[in-house]
């Protein structure tokens, strides 16, 4: 059976096996295929080279801060809600984990069972994911330089009573998804310094000023800029990376409009 050309969301049952196709596969030589196996699922991955065409970015530049509320605020207003999957999961988690506990080992029902909570953090992890893809792809699609703050997330993760929002909002994962997706769609990742005051600055007039984790709106003491928080943040990451790459610049002097060819971008 060959399967290149096969239309996604498209169900084969060859075997009385149910087969479901997620992407389009184009008529190329693949390189490698991985198959593996996850909740008592089969999954067939195939790698193959494909030629990526660099799109038109709609801005010049954008700076994405991340946090456990907001998954992830961009400077241009767009937020990125965090699901919290797993915290809403784990009322049922605990729930199927007491069942399996009452069930004799080393039966079906054993079995059974076990697979369910599998599926259930299958699930989860889904869900984060599929969250994660469409932010990322939002980002490095539309924006032609994209700064982002080095977050220490090993050192976030040692706090533990932020551990389990952290790793909810997989920061991590975030992180690496922009850094394959920019090389793809063409952009570039500005990695700011994680010492870079981007919470503490005013993002209007550059004073700094103390933020505790609990005030959630940025009043400027000194020029009375009222922003919130992420985003103020994100705006000051955003001012980082035009401050350190520089934007286009057009030969009259003034700023190229946003929607330009992210090729002229990568190229001043
Ligand atoms: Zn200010």
């Amino acid at each position: 059976m060959t399967l290149s050309g096969l239309k996604p969301r498209r169900f084969l049952r060859p075997h009385g096996f149910n087969i479901l196709i997620t992407q389009c596969l184009s008529h190329t030589t693949c390189k490698s295929i991985t198959i593996s196996k996850r909740a008592g699922d089969w999954y067939i991955a195939f790698a193959y080279d494909v030629v990526t065409e660099e799109n038109v970015k709609s801005y010049p530049s954008v700076g994405v801060d991340l946090g456990i509320n907001a998954l992830a605020t961009l400077s241009t207003g767009v937020v990125f809600e965090n699901p919290k999957v797993y915290r809403k999961a784990q009322k049922l988690l605990a729930r199927r984990q007491r069942r399996l506990q009452r069930k004799q080992k080393v039966s079906n029902r054993y079995r059974k069972q076990k697979n369910l909570i599998a599926k259930t953090h299958k699930r989860v992890s889904d869900i984060r994911l599929d969250n994660t893809h469409k932010a990322t792809t939002h980002i490095c699609q539309n924006h032609a330089i994209v700064a982002i703050e080095n977050l220490n997330v090993k050192g976030m993760l040692s706090n533990h009573k932020l551990a389990g929002a952290i790793s909810d909002a997989g920061f991590y994962e975030f992180r690496r998804q922009l850094e394959y997706k920019c090389t793809k769609f063409g952009s570039k990742l500005v990695v700011v310094d994680r010492w870079y005051p981007s919470s503490k600055t005013c993002s209007n007039c550059g004073h700094k000023q103390e933020m505790p984790l609990k005030e959630r709106v940025f009043n400027c003491a000194n020029c009375g800029h009222r922003l919130n928080r992420d985003l103020n943040a994100a705006k000051n990451l955003n001012n980082y990376a035009i401050n350190t790459e520089g934007l286009p610049v057009s030969e009259r002097g003034g700023l190229i409009a946003p929607t330009l060819p992210c090729e002229t971008l990568n190229n001043v």
